[in-house]
């Protein structure tokens, strides 16, 4: 019998990581749009265990080497804080994103991590770094609970259950009749927007990333839905650093820092209520953002 089960065992773990890989890819390119530009170091440097704070300092960059997306951008992540950057369509957010994740080399300045210019560091040990809760999270035709491990497959059982109560998906499981064996994905349970981005929360939380990334979804999801989000946020972001890249401002109200850019500068960064009292783009935005959800 074991003669029987060995290889299938083995098979069945090649599937999955092919399959894995294949989802990797493909959420890259959509992240990327186009191909990479990206420099590779020779010697790269090995990524330091702890970091005081991550720094975008005066980055300029430009996809086609004429117009500058971005301009002389300048702003800390310290270790632990939660910043977010908002500001108006094409201000910039996801690109400074991708320079990040090193799908593109800065022109000038540098992003560092602690000390270290990121461009320093081995690119797959750096991104092994950071964990993203993408704007449309992947699912493939599995069970829930092999989608949640898919943040770590070798982890514990106990460790799923934190990550799950951390991303507010406790209750939404226990009301599953097959709970974590239920199938989702195409042929499965389709999930709402906001139920995928907290399976994409509590994988992250399996990664243990040292920085995380919250891409929100730019289509508004119902209140319940974005409660639970904000539940599960502040929940995972008490103890992480994370950078939210937002869309809807009441997400970020909590924030330490808010970096607002426009055209590819920062124009303005503070709390929420620092930001308000300086009644400029923040301030405006804020109305605006009030005033339709009125009207809705
Ligand atoms: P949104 O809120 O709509 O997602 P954003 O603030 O994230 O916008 P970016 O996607 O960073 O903005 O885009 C900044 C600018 O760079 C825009 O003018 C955009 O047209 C341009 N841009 C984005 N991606 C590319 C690309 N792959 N090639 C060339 N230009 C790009």
């Amino acid at each position: 019998l074991l003669q029987v089960f060995m290889p299938l065992n083995i098979l069945g773990f090649i599937y999955r990581e092919v399959r894995r890989c294949l989802i990797d890819v493909e959420s890259m390119f959509k992240l990327l749009g186009h191909r990479s530009k990206l420099t590779i170091c020779p010697q790269p440097l090995a990524v330091a265990d702890d970091f005081d704070a991550l720094r975008f300092d005066r980055v300029s960059f430009s996809y086609d080497g004429r117009r500058k997306v971005l301009n002389n951008v300048s702003f800390d992540i310290p270790k632990g804080s939660k910043v977010a950057l908002v500001g108006s369509s094409g201000s910039g957010k996801s690109t400074l994103g991708r320079l990040l994740f090193r799908f593109y080399d800065v022109d000038s300045g540098a992003v560092r991590f602690g000390d270290e210019n990121i461009n320093q560091l081995d690119v797959d040990d750096w991104r092994q770094q950071l964990g993203v809760v993408p704007q449309d999270t992947v699912l493939f035709n599995e069970t829930l609970g092999a989608n949640l491990r898919y943040g770590d497959p070798t982890c514990s059982d106990e460790e799923l259950a934190e990550a799950i109560a951390h991303a507010d998906l406790t209750q939404f499981i226990a009301k599953l009749p097959d709970g974590l064996e239920t199938m989702v994905g195409e042929r499965g349970l389709k999930l709402s927007g906001g139920e995928k981005q907290r399976v994409s929360i509590a994988r992250m939380l399996l990664k243990k990333p040292q920085i995380m990334i919250f891409d929100e979804a730019t289509s508004a999801l119902d209140s319940r839905s974005e409660q639970s989000i904000l539940a599960a946020l502040a929940s995972v972001a008490k103890d992480h650093t994370s950078l939210v890249i937002a869309h809807r401002l009441s997400t970020i109200v909590d924030a330490d820092n808010i970096v607002v850019l426009h055209e590819g500068r920062v124009v303005e960064q503070g709390s929420h209520q620092q930001l308000l009292a300086l009644k400029q783009h923040y301030f405006a935005m804020w109305n605006l953002q009030q005033q339709s959800q009125q009207s809705d």
